[in-house]
């Protein structure tokens, strides 16, 4: 009876998938088979900004399976103009804007399994995050962050497709270790002082859209097993135009060929400075458990509220900050180090009381 039972069952969840995607089947390229793959795809999408929030959309929507959403920030107004998916009250509500993705993903289908981690992606956690998947990919706005991917792409052999967008612009690759060429092998590491620069460009909410759709087209080739370009792919929102370039691979290249990683298994620091959105990431230099209930209660003083199981969200002094069970606490809208210390004791003390 039981194996009747389990027939039924995936009997109906098939048809069910059928019904849901025949204009996607009926397509030669991919057909019920490689539909059926797509729903047991993994990936993680590593940034939930512009990049990573609209290819997220185009992808759940065309069925894939399990999505892993990565971000530390939360969604701020200034995000709306450029970000899909995020609204008004996600920004008043400061929600992390990994887990306003993935109620929106929930959303669209639930059939998906999405996980959302709020979390800064660095040199000694991002195995983690990715060992799992089939194909990472990048949607940060961060140079260094996406060497570190390429480095974990590289000691993985999981391939990842890079995205950047700027003012009208956007470029797109895959990258397939000892396939194609990697990130590093076209592209020289960003220096220690581009790195503190944290300079911010301009972006039209087109850019995105743009450099995410090829992306998409890319990932979803990749996943369904047909043949993928490896070619750098530039798109120009201004003339409307995209163009080709074939990189090839450096014969003596540091990353894919020598395996020298700069970025991947370096510790992060017990304070980090966030480009783009000038925050700074304090942890404590001790392992801690924070109660939150008891957080909310001490420092009710400062527009505190719980944002997630793991997090509170509170203001003081005009600043944002998000404070996690572990003792972590991230400060935005200040880049001045002494400053953000400053709070962290006052807080920590305060929690203390
Ligand atoms: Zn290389």
């Amino acid at each position: 009876m039981r194996v009747v039972f389990m027939r039924n069952d995936y009997e109906a969840s098939l048809a069910k998938l059928i019904e849901r995607y025949r204009r996607q089947i009926v397509l030669k390229e991919i057909g019920l088979e490689k539909q059926v793959k797509l729903s047991s795809s993994r990936i993680v999408i590593i940034g939930c900004g512009a990049n990573g929030s609209s290819i997220a959309e185009l992808l759940v929507r065309a069925g894939v399976g399990y999505i892993r959403l990565i971000d530390r920030d939360f969604v701020e107004e200034k995000d709306l103009h450029r970000v899909r998916l995020y609204t008004e009250k996600d920004s008043y509500r400061a929600t992390p804007k990994a887990l306003a993705l993935a109620e929106k993903l929930r959303e669209i289908n639930s059939s998906a399994t999405i996980e959302a981690v709020v979390d800064n992606v660095s040199g000694d956690n991002v195995l983690n995050y990715v060992k799992d998947v089939d194909l990472i990919i990048d949607g940060s706005d961060n140079l260094e962050l996406r060497f570190l991917i390429n480095e974990a792409s590289v000691e993985t052999g999981i391939p990842w497709i890079m995205m950047g967008v700027e003012r009208w612009f956007g470029m797109v690759k895959f990258i397939k270790p000892g396939s194609t060429a990697c990130l590093r092998c076209f592209m020289k590491e960003p220096s220690t002082r581009t790195i503190n620069v944290c300079e911010v460009f301009g972006v039209v909410n087109i850019a995105p859209a743009l450099t995410t759709s090829i992306g998409a087209s890319l990932v979803l080739k990749y996943l369904l097993g047909l043949e993928v370009e490896s070619d750098l792919i530039m798109v120009n929102g201004l003339k409307l135009t995209i163009d080709k370039i074939h990189v090839n691979r450096l014969n003596d290249c540091p990353v894919c060929v020598k395996k020298e990683y700069r970025f991947l298994g370096k510790p992060s620091g017990d304070i980090n400075i966030y480009c783009g959105v000038d925050a700074i990431e304090i942890k404590p230099s001790k392992e801690q458990f924070i109660n939150l209930e008891h957080a909310v209660e001490k420092l009710r003083n400062m527009n505190v509220k719980r944002i997630a199981d793991n997090i509170v969200f509170l203001e003081t002094s005009g600043l944002k900050i998000m404070l996690f069970t572990d003792g972590k606490m991230v400060i935005y809208g200040t880049i001045d180090v002494e400053q953000a210390k400053k709070i962290y004791s006052e807080i920590m003390m305060k929690l203390m009381d």
